[in-house]
C-alpha cells in the first residue's frame, strides 16, 4: 500500500462536493461575497436551472489583480485572520467556494478594484488556469459560471428538473435578499426578469416592505412587528396573526447575524410560542433576525453554514418564546384581514356560495389526526343544545339572559345610544344577527361578521386555561353519578390522567375495564350532557396516543370542554348578548381565531363594500 498525497484538483472536487451540491448553492456562494464585499446592488442571471450559466454581478469593492489570482487557491480568504475562527462577521470566511466551483465547472470572474484604472478577467476550467488578462468591466465583480458539475458528472443525475432548481435558487436569493434590505437584488432566469428589488433602508416600514415583496401581500396585512433583547441577544423581526398560516414551514424565514439558518431549536421556538394557537401542522408565517455577540454563535457546523450552535441556547428560545407570546397576547382578538379581502374577492367576482363562507366547512381540510366533529356545532333544531347561557362565567355570565325572541333586529333594545359608543370599538357595535350564528356589528369604518360558536369556544377555552394556572377550574359534583361506557383503551388513557381531568373540573373513576363512572363536571359546563364530553375527552385522547406531551393533552382536553360550554350556532341572541360576545373577544387573547386556527371574525371595510356597489 502507497500513501500519497491527492492532487489538489482532486481535494478541490472533493470539497466542492461539500459545499456546492446544488445550483443554489452556488448562486448563495455568489452572492454572499458581493455582500460581503459591500455592494449596494447585486444581479443573478441564470439559464437552464443555473446548469448552463449563474451570473452574479456587484458593485463591491471589486478585487486588485494580485488577489483576484489569489481568490482561486483553496483556502485563500480576504476574511477571517487564523486568530479570529471565533469571531466571524462575514458571511464567508472558509475561502472555498471559489475554488471549488472552479474545479467542477468553468469560472471565470472580471473585477475591478475600487479607485483602480483598471479590470482584469481570469478563468479556471474545471481546476485549469485558463487565462489571466485586462478586460472592461465598470466597477464591482462579475462571476461567471457556466457548465456546472460537467467535471461531477454524476452530481448532475442527482438534480432536479430546471424547474425545481430554479425555484431553490429563488429561494436562496429572496432569503438573502430579505436580510438586507439596504441591497437591491434582480433575479433573470432565461430571458425574463422574474425579481427585482430596490434598495431600501432598514427603517421597519422598509423592512416590512422588503419581507412583504418576499412573503407576500398579505403578511404585510398580518404581521405584528417584535423586538426584544436579553443578555447582548437581539430579536426582532415580523410574525403572522395565527390565523395566516400555512401546512408546511416554508414561509418561515429565520436570521442568525444576518445569515439564513434552518434552525431546529428556532423553529422549536415558534412552535412553542404559537402553542395553541394554531392546530398541529400549521405554521405560521415568520421573518425572524437574531443578532448577537459572534463569538456566541458558532456557525462553523457545516459547509453550507444553515446550521448554528448558540453558546446559549435557553436564552435565545426564552427571548422567542416571549417576544412572540407578548406581541400575539397584545393582538388578541385579531385576526387576519385575509379573511375579509377574500370574501370581497368572490363577492365581487359574484362567485360566493353559502358552503363557501360556511367555516365549518373548512373542517374536511383539517390536518391528519384532527378529530373533525369536535367543534363542529351541533345543528340539531332547539332544545338539544340549551348550552347553559345562564351558566357563563364572567361578563357573559352577566350580560347573557334568555331571550326566547327572535333578535334580528336590535332596535328594541334602544341602542341608538350604544351604536354610536360601541362603534368606536374595534368589534364595533352589534347589530344583527343572522342565520342564528352571525353576528353583524358595524364599526366606525367597517362591517363585522363574527363566528358566535367558534368565538365563544374560544374565549371558553381562554378562560379555563386562565383558571388552571390560577390552581383548579370549579367543578359541582353530579346527584347521581353518570357511568359512561367506553371501549377498554379509552377507559386506560383517561384513567392515566384522572388527575389532571380533575384539576379541569372533571372527576371521574374507573368503573370496571369498559367504563369509567363520572362524579363532578366542571361549573361552567351547567346542564351539558356528561356522556358526550367524556365520550369526546376519550376519543382525543385516543387520537393524541402517547406521542404528545402532556400539555398538548391537558390543552386538547381543555378545547373539548370549551366546545361543550359555548353557545351553539342556531341559539338566538339579543343586542346586549351579542355585544357583550364582542367586548369579551376584545379582551380575549387569540380570539381571534378558533381552537382550529380559523378566525373567528372577518372584516368587511366600507370602502371596500362601497367599491363593490360602484359607488367608488
Ligand atoms: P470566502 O468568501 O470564504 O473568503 P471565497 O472562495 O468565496 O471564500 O472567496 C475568496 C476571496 O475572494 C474572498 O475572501 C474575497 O476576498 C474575494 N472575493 C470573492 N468574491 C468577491 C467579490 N464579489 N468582490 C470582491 N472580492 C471577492
Ligand atoms: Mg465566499
Amino acid at each position: 500500500m502507497v500513501i500519497r498525497q491527492l492532487e489538489p484538483q482532486t481535494i478541490n472536487r472533493i470539497a466542492a462536493g461539500e459545499v456546492i451540491d446544488r445550483p443554489a448553492s452556488v448562486v448563495k456562494e455568489l452572492i454572499e461575497n458581493a455582500i460581503d464585499a459591500g455592494a449596494r446592488n447585486i444581479e443573478v442571471v441564470t439559464r437552464g436551472g443555473g446548469i448552463a450559466l449563474t451570473q452574479v454581478n456587484d458593485d463591491g469593492v471589486g478585487m486588485i489583480p494580485s488577489d483576484l489570482e489569489l481568490a482561486v487557491e483553496r483556502h485563500t480568504t480576504s476574511k477571517l485572520r487564523d486568530e479570529e475562527l471565533l469571531d466571524i462577521r462575514t458571511l464567508g470566511f472558509r475561502g472555498e467556494a471559489l475554488p471549488s466551483i472552479a474545479s467542477i465547472a468553468r469560472l471565470s470572474i472580471t473585477t475591478r478594484a475600487r479607485n483602480s484604472a483598471e479590470s482584469f478577467e481570469i478563468v479556471v476550467d474545471r481546476g485549469v488556469r485558463q487565462a489571466f488578462r485586462p478586460a472592461a468591466v465598470n466597477s464591482g465583480t462579475r462571476v461567471e459560471v457556466r457548465e456546472l458539475f460537467s467535471a461531477t458528472p454524476a452530481r448532475l443525475k442527482f438534480l432536479k428538473s430546471e424547474r425545481v432548481e430554479h425555484l431553490a435558487i429563488n429561494d436562496t436569493l429572496k432569503r438573502l435578499a430579505m436580510a438586507h434590505p439596504e441591497i437591491g437584488f434582480s433575479l433573470t432566469t432565461g430571458e425574463r426578469r422574474s425579481l427585482k428589488l430596490a434598495p431600501a433602508t432598514r427603517k421597519p416600514q422598509d423592512f416590512l416592505y422588503r419581507i412583504g415583496r418576499i412573503i407576500g401581500r398579505e403578511f404585510v396585512d398580518d404581521a405584528l412587528a417584535l423586538e426584544g433583547e436579553r443578555d447582548g441577544i437581539y430579536l426582532h423581526g415580523f410574525c403572522s396573526l395565527p390565523t395566516l398560516n400555512r401546512a408546511d414551514s416554508t414561509m418561515q424565514f429565520l436570521f442568525v447575524n444576518g445569515r439564513p439558518v434552518r434552525d431546529k431549536l428556532l423553529v422549536g421556538a415558534i412552535r412553542g410560542a404559537y402553542g395553541d394557537l394554531l392546530p398541529r401542522g400549521r405554521f405560521p408565517l415568520i421573518a425572524l433576525f437574531v443578532d448577537l455577540e459572534p463569538g456566541a454563535v458558532d456557525v462553523n457546523v457545516h459547509p453550507a453554514k444553515t446550521e448554528v450552535r448558540f453558546r446559549s441556547p435557553g436564552i435565545v428560545r426564552h427571548l422567542i418564546v416571549a417576544g412572540l407570546r407578548s406581541v400575539l397576547n397584545n393582538a388578541c382578538y385579531r385576526a387576519s384581514a385575509s379573511g375579509g379581502i377574500t370574501a370581497i374577492d368572490k363577492l365581487a367576482r359574484g362567485s360566493i356560495t353559502k358552503s363557501k363562507l360556511d367555516p365549518y366547512k373548512a373542517v374536511d381540510r383539517l390536518p391528519a389526526g384532527q378529530k373533525p366533529n369536535q367543534s363542529r356545532p351541533n345543528l340539531v333544531p332547539g332544545g338539544m343544545f340549551r348550552a347553559s347561557i345562564d351558566k357563563f362565567p364572567g361578563s357573559i355570565q352577566a350580560s347573557f339572559n334568555e331571550v326566547d325572541q327572535p333578535s334580528a333586529y336590535t332596535g328594541s333594545c334602544d341602542h341608538d345610544v350604544r351604536v354610536d359608543k360601541a362603534q368606536n370599538l374595534p368589534l364595533g357595535a352589534a347589530r344583527a344577527q343572522i342565520h342564528e350564528n352571525y353576528i353583524v356589528a358595524q364599526t366606525e369604518d367597517s362591517m363585522i361578521i363574527v363566528d358566535q360558536h367558534a368565538a365563544h369556544e374560544r374565549i371558553i377555552y381562554e378562560r379555563i386555561k386562565a383558571s388552571l394556572t390560577n390552581g383548579a377550574i370549579a367543578s359541582q359534583g353530579l346527584l347521581i353519578p353518570v357511568v359512561v361506557t367506553l371501549d377498554a383503551h379509552e377507559v386506560d388513557f383517561i384513567i392515566d390522567l384522572a388527575n389532571y381531568l380533575a384539576k379541569l373540573g372533571l372527576v371521574l373513576e374507573r368503573f370496571g375495564t369498559e367504563a369509567v363512572v363520572v362524579r363532578e363536571v366542571p361549573t361552567l359546563l351547567g346542564r351539558s350532557d356528561v356522556t358526550e364530553l367524556v365520550r369526546d375527552i376519550a376519543a382525543e385522547l385516543r387520537l393524541l396516543g402517547t406521542r404528545e406531551t402532556l400539555s398538548a393533552n391537558l390543552n386538547a382536553m381543555c378545547a373539548v370542554i370549551a366546545c361543550h360550554g359555548s353557545i351553539r350556532s342556531g341559539r338566538r341572541l339579543c343586542a346586549q348578548e351579542m355585544n357583550a360576545l364582542l367586548r369579551d373577544m376584545e379582551k380575549t387573547p387569540g380570539s381571534g381565531q378558533c381552537n382550529h386556527g380559523r378566525p373567528t371574525y372577518i372584516e368587511l371595510k366600507l370602502h371596500d363594500i362601497e367599491k363593490l356597489f360602484a359607488r367608488r
